[in-house]
């Protein structure tokens, strides 16, 4: 037998399916000694013994016991012996009470003690297995629960060969007169009480394995011990017994040699069991030590991460948590143990979460999750929402899947991305949005299918080189703004100003087109010619150009209504300065000054 199935044997269920095996050695036992023509009677010459069929039941009970919580072909094993000796009984007793000849005392061999009872059971013996029979089934199917404390059933059927067995103690003579239990044999009455006995244990599986663990001295030392304290003397004692019947070997002889050979295999047996457990328990310490060095580091190395670190099982229950943890959602580590995740998440998020949880445990997105950083919302304690950044990575513990996320605020990222991002959108000189503003703005556009008719100014000063070539480029910038300004001041509430590049503008008017787009051009131009600019000690008198283009919201393409707007710019340029241009009419709307 290799070591593994070795400890197999030993497993919780070990008692149970021991007694099963000792209940089918015994009914073999009483099957040879009927065919050798020497009934077992234990010690009782002239009481009556196992019968045939007694034994069959014995060893039914045994097999049920040995099969017990297993299956074959998906049926729980144990139901076969069960409803065989549910069969058995139930014939027997039909046999009694019914006086049905069923020819069940001719199946085997005849009981030359009771010849009124041939290879028939006795009627309390035949009880006994129908309780033994209905027992295990109503077990076996769960109808008698934890809850409704069913050990009942057990004792009950326990009773009757109990009552057999002390008939003995107290008398067997003086039970010939209760004719119930008359012809229970001695071995029948404590075979069925130890299958009693054994099948309660088959109810306490759970707490079997409290004992029969590698971490409990108990189990250890059974396994170790019982062959060569229990197994051994008890096989060397049969076989002394043996000869020493036979007269083989003078009693004498064999129990000194017994008593011999039985020392010293329980000496070896004691001896390689505290060599065993030595070195157990030195394994046992340095497995320990290792574990709380692993603890230790793993705690060292939770507090000093930067982040947060939470690690949580695969049904998102919280394992261990550190202080950046605690820093980020509110929660005292001690109360972020056994939390779920769920409760770091904002309310609105959690279902879609749970979605997202689920398709990760059926191996969905795992490469997406492991490769990046997410970029989620978090929950603190006090309700407030926070930005953060996870990381998660996943290992196995103990046979467990782990998981590990280093969690980071992201509210200052966050900030310092929007901060960027308004810098980059922003024309320094000028303060108003540039080409990145105006991308971002085309974007949001984009969204609106409204069909909202709007239009396209793109303004440009007229001869700005000259400006720069005289006054130098400080005044050229002065201009610039202050041009913006002047701008700005003609335009209303949903008019947006872009600065395209150089000196060339774009306005954006919403609510206007066609001929408003031309009048609002007008206003602007008019707006730049009419009043000279002060710059740095010089007053400067320009004019601007604008090309106007109308452009429907979700419908039109925005750079192409762009493009449209800068021909009838290069028009307005062509045809004089100082003037507004449509793109399509193509014709002067208005040539002031
Ligand atoms: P047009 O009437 O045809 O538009 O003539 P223009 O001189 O205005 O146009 P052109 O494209 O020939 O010159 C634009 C000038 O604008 C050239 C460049 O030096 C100047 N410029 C572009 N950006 C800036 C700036 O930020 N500051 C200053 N001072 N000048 C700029
Ligand atoms: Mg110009
Ligand atoms: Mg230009």
């Amino acid at each position: 037998m290799t070591r593994k199935s070795l400890s197999n044997f030993y497993s919780p269920s070990f008692l149970f399916r021991l007694i099963g095996t000792l209940l089918i050695c015994v009914s073999l036992y009483a099957v040879f000694g009927w065919l050798t023509d020497t009934p077992p009677s234990l010690f009782l010459p002239h009481a009556p013994t196992m019968k045939m069929n007694t034994a069959l039941g014995v060893a039914l009970c045994g097999s049920a016991l040995l099969v017990f919580n297993t299956r074959v072909f998906g049926i729980r094993a144990e139901l076969f012996p069960a409803l065989s000796l549910i069969a058995i009984s139930t014939l027997t007793l039909c046999q009694y009470y019914l006086n049905l000849d069923l020819h069940i005392d001719n199946i085997f061999i005849e009981d030359s003690f009771s010849t009124k009872l041939p290879g028939r059971p006795s009627e309390a013996t035949a009880v006994t297995l129908l309780f033994a029979g209905l027992c295990i089934t109503l077990y076996s199917f769960r109808i008698c629960t934890k809850a409704l404390h069913c050990d009942l059933p057990i004792l009950v059927g326990l009773f009757i060969p109990l009552l057999g067995v002390s008939s003995y103690i107290y008398g067997y003579e003086s039970i010939a007169t209760f004719t119930f239990i008359e012809s229970m044999s001695l071995p029948t009455a404590l075979s069925l009480s130890v299958f009693f006995i054994g099948f309660s244990l088959t109810q306490r599986e759970s707490l079997l394995h409290s004992y029969f663990n590698n971490s409990s001295l108990t189990f250890r030392e059974l396994r170790r011990l019982s062959f060569p304290v229990i197994i051994f003397p008890i096989a060397v004692g049969w076989i002394a017994l043996y000869f020493i019947r036979e007269q083989n070997v003078a009693p004498e002889l064999g129990i000194a040699s017994m008593a011999a050979i039985c020392s010293i295999v329980a000496v070896i047996g004691l001896l390689w069991n505290s060599f065993k457990e030595s070195k157990w328990q030195g394994q046992f310490a340095a497995e320990q030590k290792a574990k709380l060095l692993a603890q230790t580091e793993l705690a060292f190395a939770l507090e000093t991460s930067m982040g947060a670190v939470l690690l949580f099982s695969s049904r998102g229950d919280v394992v261990a948590a550190n202080s950046g943890a605690s820093r980020i959602f509110g929660w005292e580590i001690n109360e972020m143990k056994d939390m779920n995740l769920q409760h770091f998440i904002p309310p609105r998020l959690r279902d879609a979460h749970a979605g997202h949880v689920k398709s990760f445990r059926q191996g969905e997105k795992q490469k997406q999750v492991n490769d990046n950083l997410l970029n989620m919302v978090g929950y603190h304690k006090s309700g407030k929402e926070i930005p953060i950044l996870v990381s998660i990575n996943k290992q196995l513990i103990d046979g467990e899947m782990m998981f590990g996320a280093v969690i980071m605020d992201a509210t200052g990222i966050s900030d310092q991305l929007t901060r960027f991002k308004t810098q980059a959108e922003k024309d320094y000189l000028t303060d108003i949005a540039n080409r990145h503003g105006l991308d971002a703005y085309i974007d949001s556009l984009q969204q609106e299918r409204s069909g909202q008719l709007m239009s396209l100014l793109v303004v440009d000063i007229d001869y700005f080189k000259r400006v720069n070539d005289t006054y130098g480029h400080a005044v050229g910038d002065k201009l610039l703004q202050s041009f913006v300004v002047r701008i700005k001041s003609t335009l209303r509430f949903h008019d947006k100003l872009f600065r395209l590049g150089g000196e060339e503008f774009l306005v954006v008017s919403k609510r206007t087109y066609s001929d408003g787009a031309i009048t609002l051009a007008n206003r602007i131009r008019t707006a730049i010619a009419s009043t000279p600019f002060a710059c740095h000690d010089n007053t400067l008198s320009i004019t601007c150009s604008i090309g106007v283009s109308d452009i429907r919201v979700g419908k039109d393409d925005f750079t192409e209504q762009l493009r449209k707007a800068d021909e009838a710019l290069y028009i307005a340029k062509r045809e004089g300065r100082n003037c507004v241009r449509r793109c399509d009419e193509q014709t002067e709307i208005e040539t002031a000054l």
